[in-house]
């Protein structure tokens, strides 16, 4: 996206860094549930509620899935990695600090490749990912002069994936959220949920003349908890660094507060004001090394990935780029997909799914895991159109009942007496009945007006219920009238 300024055009700049919770029975240190909806402070152990003398344990199973993430950002897994302690104080967190990952971080460079409308690709760099401990909550809003202090949430994993000042417009950010919480929910690491707050973004900003490549400034927005808030927040705090720009003032490095309401951002802290978080290395845990064997182990359990998946539904089962993407990016859909697609054909099936199993999943207001009409069925609907035994048209009125009742569409077909006729004398017959009745029409028919034909062949299909065959129906007619 391009800034046409008064003087100038320019070019944004966006790095983000995002928080995603990881999926984990127990919390990161301690053995307390991460189980969401407790009652509060029902699951917090002594080292969450930062009790004098308690030892945090490292939670393997975050690491495993820290790993899992690593491979599936296509970055490099550091097999030496260290724990630190950031120092701050806040209510809702009672250690004075939180254990995270400082100078050596267990995950470093990796790729994410983001689609973009016009239906190129774009590779944007990660720089970082590490694992840290998340806060409590504050919860302001229970009583007007006390705020109540929620420790379910103090201790839970976390994993920070830090990209590369790489994003030039929001709808490149937008694409890379949705394609990082694809990624995660497939991996099953996180539940990417921006709305629960299990992915939380924050937004660097900062804008240059077109055509330069240095950095200036940049200011942060934290916290942003949807991806259309983000993409509003890059755009109008890109316009508000060219408005001071323009005007010859400076921007200055700060910490600013999206605001959903007005789409505005503004001011929270200067950096002057800035904590200084006196990071040191957490004494309590030994470095976390990792041997080339357990990577592997790890990446031998990888699934497959929304790209890899996407580009062989291209090449393997002849989907379009726009089809296969749409029913990638949802894990759910695509395994789904891939039930409804075994041995028929896949093309038909994706239309089917995107078309009129779409349409009735949202009319229903339904998940797809809750569909009426399972796999199976959906695959068997299309071979019996396929196959010749249903109408396109009549298999509407199957997948209607499908929805209904769940029930096989054979069997559905099979009840109502709704096969197609192909017995070519049988729709003889009927043709022959609908000339012999209409002599004025085939009068005109054979005077010239040769658009009769239509209403023939409609009058035919109107006759059989439907379920004549319309191919053999115009063959017949063209045969009959000539
Ligand atoms: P810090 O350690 O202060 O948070 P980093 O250098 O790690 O700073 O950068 C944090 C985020 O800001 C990264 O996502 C990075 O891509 C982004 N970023 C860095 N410089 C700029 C810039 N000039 N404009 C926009 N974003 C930037
Ligand atoms: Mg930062």
């Amino acid at each position: 996206m391009i800034i046409e300024g008064k003087t100038n055009k320019w070019e944004i700049v966006c790095g983000l860094e995002i928080h995603c919770q990881i999926i984990s029975k127990s919390k990161i240190f301690s053995t307390a549930s991460t189980k969401f909806g407790a009652d509060a402070n029902q699951n917090v152990s002594f080292v969450d509620a930062g009790m004098p003398g308690m030892l945090p344990t490292l939670n393997k199973y975050c690491v495993h899935q820290a790993v899992k993430t690593g491979l599936g950002l296509r970055a490099v897994i550091n097999k030496y990695s260290e724990f630190s302690r950031k120092n701050y104080f806040y209510a809702d967190m009672p250690t004075g600090y939180q254990i995270t990952q400082f100078q050596y971080p267990i995950v470093g460079e990796g790729i994410v490749t983001i689609d973009l409308d016009d239906g190129t690709t774009k590779d944007i760099r990660i720089e970082r990912m590490h694992i840290e401990q998340d806060a409590g909550k504050s919860i302001h809003d229970i009583d007007p002069h006390k705020t109540f202090i929620d420790l379910n949430r103090a201790g839970v994993g976390l994993m920070e994936i830090v990209t590369k000042p790489d994003f030039r417009s929001p709808e490149e950010a937008g694409a890379f959220l949705r394609k990082l919480r694809s990624i995660l929910r497939y991996l099953e690491t996180c539940d990417g949920n921006m709305d629960e707050g299990s992915m939380r973004c924050d937004v660097n900003v900062s804008v240059r003349p077109l055509g330069s490549d240095e950095f200036r400034t940049r200011c942060e927005m934290k916290n942003v908890n949807s991806v259309k808030f983000v993409m509003q927040a890059i755009e109008n705090e890109a316009r508000r660094h060219v408005e001071v720009y323009e005007n010859g003032g400076k921007v200055e490095q700060e910490t600013r507060q999206f605001d959903a309401v007005s789409g505005q951002t503004k001011a929270m802290r200067k950096k002057e004001f800035a904590h200084d978080y006196r990071y040191f290395p957490e004494p309590d845990l030994p470095p976390l090394i990792l041997t080339d064997e357990y990577i592997k182990q790890v990446a031998d359990e990888l699934p497959e990935l929304p790209d890899a998946k996407k580009a062989r539904f291209v090449n393997e089962l002849g989907l379009t780029k726009y089809d296969a993407a749409v029913i990638c990016e949802n894990k759910e859909v695509a395994y789904f997909f891939e039930k409804a697609a075994v041995g028929h054909d896949a093309k038909k099936v994706a239309n089917w799914l995107m078309g009129d199993f779409f349409a009735m999943l949202k009319c229903k207001n339904l998940t797809i895991d809750e569909s009426p009409v399972s796999a199976e069925n959906l695959g068997k609907l299309v071979d019996l159109i396929e196959k010749n035994v249903i109408s396109g048209k009549i298999a509407k009125d199957v997948f209607e009942i499908m929805s209904e009742t769940g029930e096989e569409p054979e069997k559905i077909v099979e009840e109502k007496g709704w096969k197609q006729v192909t017995d070519s004398s049988a729709i003889e017959a009927i043709v022959d009945k609908v000339i012999a009745n209409n002599a004025d029409k085939v009068a005109a028919y054979k005077g010239g007006k040769t658009g009769l034909m239509g209403w023939f062949v409609g009058q035919v299909i109107k006759e059989s219920q439907g379920k004549a065959n319309p191919k053999m129906v115009n063959d017949l007619v063209v045969k009959k009238l000539s």
